[in-house]
């Protein structure tokens, strides 16, 4: 079974040839993360997430969570990863130096939790619930809060989780009945049970702090009477020392697919009418604080998918190099390894094309979150706020998608010892399939594109990426490589401007007619980007082979990567402008009766 090895050099040329780094090193306080500070980060991160947290990832999965005398205790190892995780400093790579973080450019963060994702998927989701804490934290809590919780949870001496489910309130927030009561002295008594909570308690640190949404008893009906609340496991004294147990707790764990080694909890807060929250931001306005630590996981969890394909791949081409079957087509005796056999290399480019092209809207992505923070002009922030909301569904849902396809390629790969435990492709598969379920499932991201994204500032944010692939594609040449790359994208954004002026109007006459499509043309809009991307890496290689820089196998790979997407991947996502402009019509042709015939 081939080890995870982190792909320093892709993250490299995407970040210096694709996504353009260089801009963000041009910002206040961002002027030391160039050159060769880039590389030791990257280098030093894979080396941490390969050599500790990856040797963990099988044995965790076999051991899971468990819950003993109502505390949780994590798969042996799991306490020692994350303290040498917290001391070298990785927790609070990208967070705010005022409070203890060091302070890198977003994208670190980003990058951090894809190898963490590939290395092992089940650690990294503490880290990744704690980040989205600390955002909402950050962004919403009252000086008070924040110096108290802070540095702490930016050390990772703490950490932080998100409760909004609950049984009657999945994808429906708004139908959410935890209460909170105010009391005299500011604080708040919290009461209810929260469901599918990740981390909601461990061994790992000796405080957890919980953001809980509750509704106060004369609050409005819906997501408009939903409150933020901090919750800590354990009351924080004024000098900072732990005080007494807070009344919250641990019910269960929950039996999974997969992430077997991520307790998945049931938490009861207040059984004895003593559960003290804090309020963050303002009395009903909780949903609005609480996006703030969605988008960012959104993002986080779209590069949990790009993670674990990125190990798929790693499995498969492994296993494909050393598996022998059968004589290549055409020779005449000596059998070979399958990864001479077509379809096997188609399904490897798949998995390494499709790889490549969410690494890269990811990373845009992330580039686009650091400028709209902290570009210098005004103009600059607000198209860039823009871009990265624009982009957020497109990274959650089309990464975890493809996490999804790409783990089961890379069983495929392995043919039946892939559907065998011991190969450790099958818990590939098995811990990436939640990513399309939660931090909204990717239905709701397509809702989310065509609902709000689409209609954003009118529209401009799309128009200008769109006029931005249509001016690359004019700009390449003919024919080669990179013509067939521009014929390609160009047909492609020809569909997507089709599908998206056909969704533009059709928002106005029938949401349901249009939210029909929203899943294939959130797949259509994140390939069409894909490519494009792919597209500017290809051209920046095709350049630089020209003028004999850098590593020729490397670059004349990325050309051909490209133009795989292009060509083969890409055409089934464009032929699905036909099914989006059809509507709802035969969704809706059958009665309900009619289903079950
Ligand atoms: C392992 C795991 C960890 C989790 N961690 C956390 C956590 O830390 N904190 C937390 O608060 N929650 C957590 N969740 C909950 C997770 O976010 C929800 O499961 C998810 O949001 C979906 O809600 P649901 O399960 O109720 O599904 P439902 O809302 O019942 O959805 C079922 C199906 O209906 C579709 N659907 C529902 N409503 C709509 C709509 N309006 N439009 C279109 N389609 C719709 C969905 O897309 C889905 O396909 C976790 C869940 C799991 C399994």
């Amino acid at each position: 079974m081939a080890a995870y090895v982190a792909p320093v050099r892709d993250m490299r040329f995407v970040l210096d040839h694709v996504i353009g780094y260089e801009d963000l090193t041009k910002l206040p306080g961002y002027a030391e993360a160039g050159g060769d500070f880039v590389a030791t980060i990257l280098e030093e991160a894979g080396k941490f997430t390969a050599e500790v947290l990856g040797p963990l990832r099988r044995s965790a999965d076999a051991e899971g969570a468990r819950i003993e005398n109502g505390q949780v205790r994590t798969a042996k190892g799991f306490a020692e990863a994350y303290r040498q995780y917290v001391e070298g400093g990785w927790n609070g790579i990208s967070l705010d130096p005022a409070y203890g973080g060091q302070g890198l450019p977003y994208i670190f963060g980003v990058i951090l939790n894809e190898m963490i994702a590939s290395a092992n998927t089940a650690f990294g989701l503490c880290p990744m619930l704690n980040h989205g804490a600390t955002e909402a934290l950050l962004a919403h809590g009252s000086d008070e809060l924040k110096a108290t919780y802070l540095p702490k949870l930016i050390s990772g001496e703490w950490t932080g989780t998100m409760n909004l489910t609950e049984p009657q309130a999945g994808t429906d927030v708004g139908a959410l009945r935890t209460k909170a009561e105010r009391q005299a002295d500011g604080t708040y008594l919290i009461s209810g049970q929260k469901i599918f909570i990740t981390y909601g308690d461990h061994d790992m640190t000796d405080n957890i702090i919980h953001l809980v949404l509750a509704r106060l008893p004369d609050a409005p009906a819906g997501t408009k009477g939903i409150s933020l609340f901090l919750v800590p496991k354990f009351l924080v004294n004024k000098d900072g020392s732990l005080g007494a147990r807070n009344d919250l707790r641990p019910v269960s764990l929950e039996h999974k697919l997969g992430i077997h080694a991520s307790p998945t909890c049931v938490m009861s807060y207040g059984d004895n009418g003593r559960c003290v929250g804090y309020l963050i931001g303002e009395e009903n306005k909780g949903m609005s604080c609480m996006f703030t630590m969605m988008n960012l996981a959104r993002l986080g969890v779209g590069m949990q998918g790009l993670g674990v394909a990125e190990l798929a791949y790693q499995q498969a081409l492994g296993y494909a190099r050393e598996r022998v079957q059968g004589k290549p087509i055409g020779a005449s005796d000596a059998k070979a390894p399958i990864l001479e056999h077509p379809d096997v290399r188609r399904m490897l480019l798949t998995i390494k094309a499709s790889v490549e092209a969410v690494r890269a809207i990811g990373y845009l992505n992330a580039k686009a979150i650091d400028l709209a923070h902290h570009a210098a002009d005004r103009e600059e922030r607000w198209w860039n706020q823009g871009l990265a909301d624009l982009l957020t569904p497109l990274s959650k849902a089309y990464g975890s998608d493809v996490g999804v396809e790409a783990a089961s390629l890379a069983i495929q790969v392995h043919g039946g010892m892939g559907f065998i435990e011991e190969t450790g492709v099958a818990q590939t598969l098995r811990d990436v399939r939640i990513t399309p379920i939660y931090e909204g499932t990717n239905g709701v991201q397509a809702m989310d594109l065509i609902g709000r994204k689409l209609g954003q500032d009118a529209g401009e944010h799309w128009q200008a990426l769109f006029n931005r692939i249509e001016a690359f594609v004019n700009d390449l040449p003919p024919d080669g490589d990179l013509g067939a790359i521009a014929d390609g994208v160009g047909h492609a954004l020809a569909a997507l401007r089709r599908a998206t002026a056909w969704m533009m109007a059709e928002r106005e006459q029938s949401l349901r007619a249009a939210a029909a499509g929203a899943t294939p043309y959130l797949r259509l809009f994140a390939m069409t980007v894909g490519a494009y991307l792919l597209g500017l890496g290809a051209k920046r290689a095709t350049a630089m082979l020209a003028n004999g820089e850098g590593d020729a196998a490397y670059l004349q790979a990325r050309v051909v990567v490209a133009r795989f997407y292009v060509e083969q991947l890409l055409p089934p996502a464009v032929a699905l402008v036909e099914p989006i402009v059809k509507g709802d019509a035969l969704l809706y042709a059958l009665s309900v009766e009619q289903l079950a015939v």
